[in-house]
């Protein structure tokens, strides 16, 4: 039997993945998962060559969806001169000679799709290489990429996360990482992030953004087409990385490091100003941390408070923290915060953040499965746990308990049941007890359907859109095949907002926009436009939020909200947010907005 290896690019190589994490960096790289592909000759059964060559035409079609997305990626971003390099993959992946030969190498010979792909192709490379013509040579390395490349499309994925090899300023390369993994790691020695899988909402990336650190997601295969120590340069706002990147790259990205540096600073400008816009409407801005020490830097980001902290951070690792050691943590937050609220969510354990104490390891769609308030409420010992160390770090600040996934009134009553008994214990052990608010998250779209309900239930609402936009677009938040279609402009999941904002202030509870569409700047408009009160994201992305909602009306962005409410599609939305959010800030200088490519590349396209 003979066994071949996929081989690693060598040459450039630009990957457009998800803008995971803002920034740039360049550094050499460490894998931190090994998805291997190997290549074995041994000849199947006549019955299985159908299945074997749909699975070649299957990862074609992708490798030719990829590399046109590559191509339009390129185009819009370098220039038509660099795209034209994929004009020659495209045509090469078309070649009949080519094809017939993995067609027949299946069909006829029996081999299956891998193998065909890899004898073809090493024919075809090794006939080249020899080549004369120095312009057959430099095809040689075009086809060693489509090799790459369709190999990579063939390549099982079974991600084999090791104990994590980092050494000092390494770019992490994955095929996938989890939150937990990611806070294993040592901030500093971490330079950037590219992972084959991943959406802007996975935890990850939400990881990636507090902890600044750079990361492009949903590369596809950057896991197998690079080797350890392969030099990579990482552009976490435009989604793009560059493999072995020539003098020009890297020219390029000293003048993209100077200019967002530059930017950062000028937003630190905005930090004591009030988030007040022009006519006077106050948006409270607060922050979402997953670790207590980030409670250290909130407040000189300008935040006036915490909205979300993520607790089931505290449970990465191995057993549960005691009673004990989480109202240590939950003290801390609330002490160094003090006097201004903190919003603890309790345990939101599953989907792409498991426990090993509680989470299950296989499950078909682990965000609709077993998470959330749902375990907390059928383990009632280890909610109670958490319920009990909340009351005893509140006497510490200005602590608001939020459950999280709230689907109707039954889970919320029981959760606040659980909360009192909580409570009506510590009272009789003689602990005295400020009165802290309840608050629930609506980020399932059966709560916003029982939202009237549900506000008569709580002191308040905080909106968590990364799930709400993946349960009503029914578009996994953590899946790069379909992270274009998480839209958080759909008219659907604007209607949900509006929605829960009337019903919100019908009884005089405030909302707060926690998912990660608080602080996409294009959103900012309208989430205020629809009356939202709080808006909580990233420390970093609270100066820049400030700044725009300084540079709004009140009354403008009530009726961009009105206006967007009745189009009839996300595109329509985006199109018209651009263009009000247009008008509304070409006094203010697009030189200081640091994260979003969406609002720049319309202005681009509009100076
Ligand atoms: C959300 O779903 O929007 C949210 C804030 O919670 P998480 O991202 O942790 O699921
Ligand atoms: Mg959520």
């Amino acid at each position: 039997m003979k066994t071949a290896t996929i081989k690693k690019v060598k040459t450039r190589t630009v990957l457009v993945g998800v803008a995971a994490s803002p920034g740039y960096a360049v550094g050499s790289v460490q894998k931190i998962a090994n998805r291997t592909v190997t290549i074995d000759e041994a000849k199947l059964p006549a019955e299985r060559l159908p299945a074997e060559e749909q699975l070649f035409l299957k990862a074609l079609d992708n490798t030719t969806r990829d590399i046109n997305n590559l191509k339009t990626a390129t185009v819009q971003r370098l220039g038509i001169n660099e795209a034209r390099i994929f004009d020659a993959h495209l045509m090469m992946l078309k070649d009949p000679t080519l094809l017939n030969s993995i067609l027949a190498s299946i069909k006829q010979e029996g081999h299956n799709a891998s193998w065909a792909v890899h004898s073809s192709l090493s024919a075809l490379i090794a006939q080249f290489e020899k080549s004369k013509s120095e312009v057959l040579r430099e095809r040689a390395m075009d086809l060693k990429e489509l090799y790459n490349r369709l190999l990579a499309a063939l390549g099982d994925s079974g991600p084999v996360l090791s104990s994590v090899p980092h050494k000092d300023g390494s770019i992490i390369v994955a095929h996938e990482l989890t939150p937990g993994t990611l806070i294993s790691l040592k901030r500093d020695e971490i330079l950037g992030f590219a992972t084959d899988s991943g959406g802007r909402t996975s935890h990850f990336s939400i990881l990636a953004r507090s902890m600044q650190i750079p990361a492009v997601s949903g590369l596809r295969n950057v896991s197998l087409l690079i080797e350890n120590g392969d030099t990579i340069l990482i552009d976490g706002t435009g989604g793009m990385v560059i493999v072995n990147p020539n003098e020009e790259d890297l020219r390029h990205f000293e003048e993209k490091l100077a200019v967002f540096n530059k930017q950062k600073q000028e937003l630190f400008t905005m930090r004591q100003l009030e988030p007040m816009t022009r006519d006077g409407k106050y948006i409270t801005l607060l922050a979402n941390i997953e670790l207590p020490l980030e409670a250290d830097n909130v407040l000189d980001f300008g935040a006036t408070g915490i909205g979300l902290y993520r607790s089931e951070f505290l449970f990465f690792r191995k057993g549960m923290p005691t009673c004990a050691e989480q109202a240590e943590a939950y003290s801390y937050i609330l002490r160094t915060l003090k006097p201004f609220p903190v919003v603890i969510r309790t345990l939101d354990a599953g989907g792409d953040k498991l426990v090993s104490d509680v989470s299950a390891s296989e499950e078909a769609n682990p965000f609709m499965g077993w998470r959330s308030i749902r375990v907390c409420l059928s383990r009632k010992d280890l909610f109670k746990d958490q319920l009990k160390a909340l009351l005893l770090a509140s006497v510490e600040g200005n602590l608001r308990i939020m459950f999280p996934m709230i689907s109707g009134l039954n889970e919320l009553r029981e959760a606040k049941a659980l909360y009192q008994e909580c409570r009506t214990e510590l009272l009789d052990q003689g602990k005295e007890l400020p009165k802290v608010k309840i608050g629930a998250m609506i980020e399932v779209p059966a709560a916003v359907m029982m939202v009237e309900a549900l506000a008569k239930e709580v002191d308040f609402f905080s909106i968590g859109t990364n799930d709400l936009i993946q349960f009503t677009l029914a578009v996994d938040r953590t899946n790069e095949l379909i992270a274009n279609m998480f839209e958080p402009h759909h008219p659907a999941v604007l209607n949900m907002i509006d929605r829960v904002v009337r019903a919100a202030h019908r009884e005089g509870i405030p909302v707060c926009v926690c998912g990660e569409m608080s602080s996409d700047p294009l959103s900012t408009l309208v989430l205020v436009g629809l009356g939202v009160d709080e808006l909580s994201m990233t420390p970093w992305s609270i100066m820049e939020c400030k700044k725009i909602i300084r540079s709004v009306n009140y009354e403008d962005a009530k009726a961009t909200a009105k206006a967007v409410l009745k189009l009839d599609d996300a595109q329509s939305v985006n199109r018209y947010l651009r263009q009000k959010y247009l008008q509304t800030i070409t006094d203010l200088g697009i030189s200081s907005f640091i994260t979003s490519h969406d609002v720049k590349d319309s202005l681009d396209d509009n100076v």
